[in-house]
Formats: C-alpha cells, sequence, structure tokens
C-alpha cells in the first residue's frame, strides 16, 4: 500500500516512510491510496469474533500487502491489550470506554500501535530510533506509556517545567527504562521550536535517526478504527439504526469512525460533538471551514481552534462536502452544559469525564432529533484523569483507578534543560 499527501495526490510514499516521517514534506497528512472494503460475510461474523480477532482481520485488511502474519498479531495484541467495553448508561445510549489502558485514554490505542509499528519499520537495526516529543501533557503521557520498553526505540519527552499537571508529568518521568524526560526551563513553545531545529540540524539526523510520533501520523490514526468495529458488533441493535457520537478536537477519532464506514461497517450517522471550539459544527451547517484561535474549556483535551485531520475527513469523502454534512452532524456545547450533563448522568448512576460528557450531549441531541436509533457515545478518558472538574461538578472525591494511583507514587527522574538548542543538541550527540 502507498500513502498519497492530502496536499498532492499525485505524492505517494511506502508504509515506512509515511510512518517514519510522519508529516508529508508538503506538510499535508498521509492517506491510504486504496481503501479496502471488508466482505459482508466478514462484517455479519464480528458477534462471533473476540476484539483481537477483529483487530486482526481489519489490520490484515490495511497492511498485508507491507507486513507479515506474525508481525500483524503481534500488533494487534501490544495494542488490544485491554478491554473497550461498552456500557448502557441509558435506554438505547451507550458508552464506549476507550479509556483502559495505561494513561485512561483513548490515545493510548494509536501510541501503541505506532511504537510497535515503528519498532518493526526500522529498517537498519544498528542504529536506534529516537522520539522526541514535545508536550504539555497528555501526547507525553500517551506516547511515554506506548514506547515503554518497546526495543530499538528511546523516547525523549521534552515539557515545560512547571506547566504541566502534576499527575500528568509522573506520567511520563517516572517510567525509566527507554523513556527520558526533559525538563525545559521554558513555555511549551520553546520545547516545540528546539524538537523543530534538531529535525533540521543535518549533523544530528546524519548521526541519530530522528522520529517524532505526532498525533496525525497514520500509525496513530489507522489503530483507532478498530474499536469502531468492536463496539458495533457488540451492540444489541434490534433492528435500529446505529449512530456514533464522537467528543471531538482534532478529529482524528472521528475521521477513524469514518475509516470503519468506508471498510464497510454500516454505521448510519456520525454525531461530531466539541466544546465551545466550534468550526467543525459550524462548517457542517453549512458555513465555509475557517481556524478560530483555540478557547479554554473544561473539556480541555478537545481546545483546539484548526483541527489538524479535517483534510483527512474531507478526502474520505472524495471531497464531496454535500455527503460529508448529510454523514455527520455536529453539535457544540457550553461547559455549563458539560457539567451539568456529568450531575444528570451520575444520577442514572454513571460517571461522565467533561469530553465524554460533551460526546455523551451530542448524542442525545441527535436522538431526540431521529427517535429509532440506537447509539454510542465514545467515552475518550477515565473521569479521574479529570479529578477536578468532575470533583467540583459532583461535589464529591472521586475513586482513582489503581493504575493512576500507581503513577503518583513514583518517583519524579528528569534531566533540566535551557532553552537553547546548542544545550540539548549536546545532550542528543552523547546519546548512543
Ligand atoms: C485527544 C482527546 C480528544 C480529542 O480527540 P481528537 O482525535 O483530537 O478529536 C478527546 N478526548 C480526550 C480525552 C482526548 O485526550
Amino acid at each position: 500500500m502507498r500513502y498519497y499527501s492530502t496536499n498532492n495526490p499525485n505524492y505517494a510514499v511506502s508504509l515506512s516512510e509515511a510512518v517514519i516521517k510522519g508529516l508529508a514534506p508538503d506538510n499535508g497528512l498521509y492517506m491510504l491510496q486504496r481503501i479496502p472494503v471488508l466482505s459482508k460475510a466478514l462484517i455479519d461474523h464480528l458477534p462471533e469474533m473476540s476484539f483481537r480477532e477483529i483487530g486482526y482481520a481489519v489490520i490484515s485488511a490495511l497492511f498485508s500487502e507491507d507486513l507479515n502474519d506474525r508481525q500483524i498479531l503481534e500488533l494487534v495484541d501490544h495494542t488490544l491489550a485491554f478491554d473497550a467495553p461498552i456500557l448502557e448508561v441509558e435506554e438505547d445510549v451507550y458508552s464506549l470506554e476507550l479509556f483502559h489502558g495505561p494513561t485512561l485514554a483513548f490515545k493510548d490505542f494509536g501510541a501503541r500501535f505506532c511504537s510497535k509499528l515503528m519498532s518493526m519499520l526500522v529498517a537498519d537495526k544498528s542504529k536506534k530510533l529516537h522520539v522526541l516529543v514535545a508536550t504539555s501533557g497528555d501526547t507525553g503521557s500517551a506516547v511515554a506509556n506506548g514506547f515503554l520498553g518497546v526495543e530499538g526505540v528511546e523516547v525523549i519527552i521534552l515539557f515545560p517545567k512547571g506547566k504541566v499537571s502534576s499527575l500528568q508529568e509522573k506520567q511520563f518521568t517516572t517510567l525509566g527504562k527507554n523513556i527520558t524526560a526533559l525538563e525545559v526551563n521554558g513555555v511549551f513553545d520553546d520545547c516545540q521550536t528546539l524538537v523543530k531545529q534538531a529535525f533540521l540540524d543535518p549533523e544530528l539526523n546524519q548521526k541519530l535517526l530522528l522520529t517524532s510520533a505526532n498525533s496525525i501520523n497514520i500509525a496513530r490514526w489507522i489503530p483507532q478504527c478498530l474499536y469502531y468495529f468492536y463496539a458495533f458488533s457488540r451492540l444489541p441493535k434490534n433492528g435500529k439504526k446505529v449512530v456514533f457520537s464522537v467528543p471531538s478536537g482534532n478529529f482524528g477519532n472521528l475521521a477513524a469512525g469514518v475509516l470503519a464506514w468506508k471498510m464497510g461497517l454500516p454505521i448510519d450517522y456520525f454525531v461530531a460533538a466539541t466544546n465551545v471550539n466550534k468550526v467543525v459544527p459550524d462548517y457542517l451547517k453549512g458555513a465555509p471551514f475557517h481556524a478560530e484561535p483555540s478557547i479554554p474549556t473544561v473539556s480541555n483535551s478537545m481546545d483546539v481552534g484548526n483541527p489538524s485531520n479535517f483534510p483527512r475527513l474531507l478526502t474520505l469523502f472524495g471531497g464531496d462536502e454535500d455527503l460529508f454534512r448529510e454523514k455527520i452532524k455536529g453539535y457544540f456545547f457550553t461547559d455549563a452544559q458539560t457539567i451539568e450533563a456529568i450531575q444528570k448522568v451520575k444520577t442514572k448512576g454513571y460517571i461522565l469525564d467533561p469530553h465524554g460528557a460533551v460526546g455523551y450531549l451530542g448524542l442525545k441531541e441527535f436522538m431526540n432529533n431521529n427517535p429509532d436509533y440506537i447509539g454510542v457515545f465514545l467515552e475518550t478518558a477515565h473521569p479521574g484523569k479529570f479529578r477536578d472538574v468532575v470533583e467540583e461538578a459532583l461535589g464529591e472525591k472521586l475513586v482513582l483507578p489503581e493504575r493512576l494511583a500507581a503513577f503518583l507514587e513514583g518517583q519524579k527522574q528528569v534531566i533540566p534543560m535551557g532553552k537553547s538548542f546548542s544545550e540539548f543538541k549536546d545532550f542528543l550527540e552523547g546519546l548512543d
């Protein structure tokens, strides 16, 4: 399979190049040149298959030209090492819980798949792959935990000193092994600048194999389609049409759902649910697409004013904007509505995180206008990850899951780093 740039369909590269480079040289996103369609027989058989069997069938359809069976099995086993259950929250409304991985958010799926695939694709095994990540929080923890212990890969996380919540910090500074955290005496932009300078430095790139594992990498994006197949297979549909509501920021998760649909999964509608960063809901109601500065909200992992996966969504619809607007319904919600949803759903015995709450609200709005559907909203993080917001909304303390509490007990280990590139370069040159 070749992967083309969304900025130039005539520029296409191998899987290896698309994954190691992350972004096309013209800044486009890589996209699959051909989307395989699964047979009706396979789709009908999904309810009898385990999550891993489903993963294996879907990943084989996508990657069998580039990877052998053993590699595909290894990838799927590493990625689907935890469950993604659906729970009925109220009649015909299901939560797809994507927070059972190591960092309690759905990004674990993509990060784990990406890390494993990268280690397989490093052709020159004599050279380690160095993954550089600048983070303001969540990305660092998902990437660090995804790559933890993966052979042939060293991860260097740069984060701004004193600017990351202590819980998030613990998730990437306490791991050890192949994960090194650099505490940069600056802000997030300084971290990002250092990483960019490293990629542009010819000497460093001569010596080291550098990559970025950023969120638009196809190896982080594609595996997110797996849990749509799984959730669909476990939904007691009783002849009803199916809608998935996806709380969205950069729209990678929603685009992966659309990929599952293109591969033959009969999802009738998608809901693009956002906070007040609503450029996509505005677009879906007919406005032209235009980026906006981002606005801070309680669902802060979705505070995105210029969603990076928008071009990917558009290509999935073959550039047909009418079809795009027909298949995806967009709704946005304020912080007050989000908090109210957390409170309301708690009375039904379920605790939402602020992002899942936005997804829930989007699903309810769709179903109010369209009865006779059965719906799933994606619960993208454990409420304990956003405990400040949730505890304040509910007026009670949350019980943190053990693996989250375990991070808090770990010992923080960091290397202090200034903002100057020469210091960072010296550090990188000292690596083997
Ligand atoms: C990243 C993130 C989102 C948004 O996902 P996109 O793929 O960027 O749309 C939603 N919820 C949580 C908890 C996240 O971390």
